[in-house]
């Protein structure tokens, strides 16, 4: 029975590559909720003063080391030479906001049109402009970044290695997406500064802020269930990178695509994470209402199963662009693929094929993980033998004073953003 819906509006955005034509969305009046995403500013205003954000490579850098001890000997390999290749890049990106400007500005002329055809042809797939929110940045490099305006690129990884998700060749598309990205955006800064102006790379592998509320509020996309920034031609197959400038742009507008109320009627990735970690209710979450992925269901999946993905993969926004997907939903009232094992099909190494409806199981166990900085995760576990019956000797306690040491002489940071 079909279940036809009105349109209530089309959304006309740039084809998926320069020189693409355009492409339309029909939104269904059923579909309809708000542009971007619903917030309480002053509530996001509280929380930034409060409880400011900091970088999972801080907050989370018990776990973030913790990975490399669960990683197959293939997934370690591969991350050791992805980290070599990319220590330059982010490097390089650490200091561009210091870089002159080469050329001499045209006082008065907007240098919109300008830098996103330059960044078009370079290839990244989105490009849009808004004013960097400082709400959303992260508290250890509030002082690093320079300049008000926020161009957001998004550059897409490859469709077919992807479909692969969890697996080492979909890892190759998803860190040699980040080694391209890092490259691209140091050639796009050069380019403004060609202009007259200057431009600060916020490398997509040491994240200066939440990226995402940026992209929505530039029009790219909008959150979806999984977590992830849902933009028209690829969903969240792209990495999202930031450069911030002084040059004068004019600022995107945020686009309802339906994706909120689509999400709630959709549900797939929310059904097919292994770890049981997405959740159905929205909820209010430091003054934005969304879907709030419980981090430690996720991460012993990811950490284990090549990144994992799996709401990545199974999202039909990925899988067959939100044009078909909403067209469908117009025609049928339906989510195109839901219920299928070509869209919601996938395969974990050692547990086998799960199709629709069926899920891996994991042991408690596998859930345990370190948390917090890493003299958060020390501290608690010196904590644990204090409390035992067996004291800590006294080897211990300088095996612990040493580490505690060596973190606090090293820094909080660890490996870059994944
Ligand atoms: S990465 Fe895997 S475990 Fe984590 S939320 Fe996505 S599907 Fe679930
Ligand atoms: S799988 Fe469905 S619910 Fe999840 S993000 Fe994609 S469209 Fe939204």
């Amino acid at each position: 029975m079909v279940a036809e819906k009105v349109v209530h509006h089309v959304v006309t955005r740039p084809g998926r590559l320069h020189g693409h034509q355009d492409y339309d969305i029909p939104v269904a009046e059923a579909l309809v909720t708000e542009p971007g995403i619903r917030k309480n500013n002053e509530d996001v205003s509280f929380y930034t003063r409060v409880y400011p954000l900091e970088s999972q490579n801080i907050e989370k850098a018990a776990d973030r080391e913790w990975v490399w001890s669960v990683y197959t000997p293939e997934v370690r390999e591969y991350r050791e030479e992805h980290d070599r290749v990319n220590q330059p890049l982010v490097d390089a990106a650490m200091v561009t906001g210091e870089i002159e400007p080469t050329g001499v500005p045209e006082i008065g002329k907007d240098m919109t049109d300008a830098i996103r055809l330059r960044a078009r042809e370079l290839g990244f797939g989105e490009v849009g402009f808004t004013r960097f929110d400082r709400h959303y940045a992260y508290q250890s490099k509030r002082r690093w970044i320079k300049y008000e305006h926020a161009i957001c690129v998004a550059l897409e990884q490859d469709y077919w290695q992807t479909q692969t998700i969890p697996s080492l060749d979909a890892e190759f598309a998803h860190f040699g997406t980040y080694e391209m990205e890092g490259a691209m955006g140091l050639q796009l800064a050069a380019y403004i500064r060609e202009l007259g102006y200057h431009a600060q790379v916020h490398s997509p592998n040491d994240n200066s802020a939440a990226y995402i509320p940026m992209f929505v509020q530039a029009g790219l996309g909008q959150l979806g269930a999984n977590g992830q920034l849902l933009s028209p031609h690829f969903g969240s197959r792209s990495r999202l990178m930031i450069i911030t400038t002084d040059a004068p742009v004019t600022y995107d507008e945020p686009v309802d695509y339906g994706i909120h109320q689509f999400c709630q009627e959709c549900q797939v990735c929310v059904n097919r994470c292994p770890g049981r970690a997405l959740v159905k209710e929205k909820v209010w979450w430091r003054g934005v209402e969304k879907n709030k992925l419980i981090y430690d269901r996720c991460r012993p999946v990811m950490a284990r199963y090549e990144g994992c993905a799996v709401c990545m993969k199974v999202c039909p926004v990925q899988r067959y662009g939100m044009k078909p997907v909403m067209e469908h939903y117009v025609e049928t009232g339906e989510v195109l693929g839901k219920g299928t094992d070509n869209l919601e099909g996938y395969e974990l190494r050692d547990k086998g094929y799960f199709g629709p409806g069926k899920l891996p199981k994991f042991d408690r166990q596998f859930f345990d993980i370190p948390h917090g900085t890493k003299e958060e995760w020390l501290f608690e576990e010196f904590k644990a033998k204090l409390q035992s019956e067996t004291k800590p000797s006294q080897d211990e306690v300088m095996d612990f004073v040493s580490e505690l040491d060596e973190i606090l002489a090293v820094g909080h940071t660890t490996r870059g953003d994944e």
